[in-house]
């Protein structure tokens, strides 16, 4: 077992545990979003499937307008007319104007375009008060063509591709199936929310914000419940828990007498470390029982979070075979201090806004006990080993909500 490793060591060895190849399921596109793409997609079609019209207005040709201006506006016969979805059957010829609604196909014989905007009506006729140009056309397959990759395997279906794979013409779409992700709480003192609250007992809040923290990251929670700290609990609860891809657990791996997730796992299970040099979060631990990878995770609440963000997203990423980094960090100017510690990486919480430039400023307590700063926050500060940040300082900051 290694111990007292470093956040890049620990991550590397989490993310050798997720080897596993996670089946593929095929789902409607009204199911997909959220979901990560198995294959990669090609367009079934072009788009636009051909030359179409990007504006309102009239097609006609190009060399019947030259030279039309307000003053000498020039005079088309107007022959019918194509909105989207219904192209035009004749042909454009010396003279005449189709008009055209904003998607519809450029009517043959025609070579260019004017908007509405730039002309008058009269009657059969239409005054153009400028030339018509090809400027408005967008050309066949313009936005995508046929038999082209435009969303590849790992990417994680957005508002924007959910629409994209609909536009290539895919009714339906492969993608890996959510990873299961177990979750148990341990601690004698741990209870569920609309249990009354004994002397000296907490509320398990950590299952709800590893709960949000998972299905965030892509996978399918599994909500284990609370176990007390007893060895035997532990691992009945773990026998009961059916097939998962990664297991977190919550508390009982620090140095106490009660530590007892440690304890099975170290005797029924192979610890492949525990501790890592951050702060929250140190004694973070990574385990496999049987073939089953178990995070172990620090059981207060701030620490549970952190962990998870920093190592479990990072299992899930990869699992999930992403094209996206699990975070990506930014660079922002400290408008507080924020302390670091001797040897070990510390991530504070932050608030991280936009005023001229990227600025964090703290959330106040940073005590890893204290959940509002996660729910307040909505960034990590990273403070290297043995520094400290000084307002005015630029930080790295990692943004707990993720944009791609
Ligand atoms: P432990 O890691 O078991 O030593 O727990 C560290 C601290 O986290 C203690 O104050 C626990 O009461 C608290 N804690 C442990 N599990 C939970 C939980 N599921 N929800 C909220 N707090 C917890
Ligand atoms: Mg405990």
């Amino acid at each position: 077992m290694r111990t007292g490793i470093s956040v890049d060591e620990a991550l590397a060895l989490v993310l050798e545990e997720a080897k596993g190849e996670l089946p593929v399921e095929e789902v409607p596109l009204k199911e997909a979003y959220g979901r990560v793409l198995a294959e990669d997609l090609v367009s079934l079609v072009n788009h636009p499937d051909q030359d179409d019209t990007a504006v309102d207005g009239y097609a006609c040709r190009e060399e019947d307008t030259l030279g039309a201006s307000p003053q000498n506006p020039v005079r088309l016969r107007v022959i019918g007319e194509s909105p989207a979805g219904r192209p035009f059957a004749g042909r454009v010829g010396r003279g005449e104007a189709v008009a055209v609604y904003t998607g519809a196909p450029i009517p043959e014989g025609a070579d260019a375009l004017i908007r509405v905007e730039d002309t008058r009506r009269e009657g059969e006729y239409v005054l153009l008060l400028a030339p018509a140009s090809a400027k408005d056309i967008r050309p066949q397959g313009d936005d995508l063509r046929k038999g082209e990759v435009y969303l590849r395997r790992g990417d994680l279906l957005t508002p924007g591709r959910l629409g994209l794979a609909a536009a290539m013409g895919h009714p339906r779409l492969k993608v890996f199936r959510r990873p299961r992700v177990g979750i148990l709480s341990t601690g004698d003192e741990v209870v569920e929310p609309g249990e009354p609250l004994p002397y000296g007992g907490v509320y398990n809040s950590n299952a709800y914000s590893l709960l949000g923290l998972v299905l965030e990251a892509g996978g399918e929670p599994v909500l284990l419940g609370k176990v007390e700290d007893r060895s035997d609990a532990v691992l009945k609860r773990l026998e009961e828990a059916g097939p998962l891809d990664l297991l977190l657990t919550s508390g009982g791996v620090s140095m106490g007498e009660y530590d007892v997730v440690r304890k099975v796992l170290e005797e029924r299970g192979e610890v492949l470390f525990w501790k890592v040099r951050q702060q929250p979060g140190g004694p973070l631990l990574l385990a496999r029982l049987g073939e089953l990878p178990v995070l172990g995770l620090p059981g207060n609440p701030v620490s549970s979070m952190v962990t998870f963000f920093l190592y479990g997203r990072a299992f899930l990423f990869r699992l999930l075979q992403r094209t996206e980094p699990p975070y990506r960090a930014l660079k922002a100017r400290a408008l507080t201090p924020f302390r670091g510690a001797p040897g070990k990486r510390v991530f504070r919480r932050g608030v991280l806004s936009f005023e001229g430039e990227l600025v964090v400023r703290s959330t106040g307590n940073q005590s890893s006990g204290v959940l509002r700063s996660m729910a307040q926050g909505n960034a990590l500060v990273v403070v290297p080993p043995d520094q400290n940040v000084a307002e005015g300082e630029v930080v790295e900051v990692i943004p707990l909500t993720f944009v791609l």
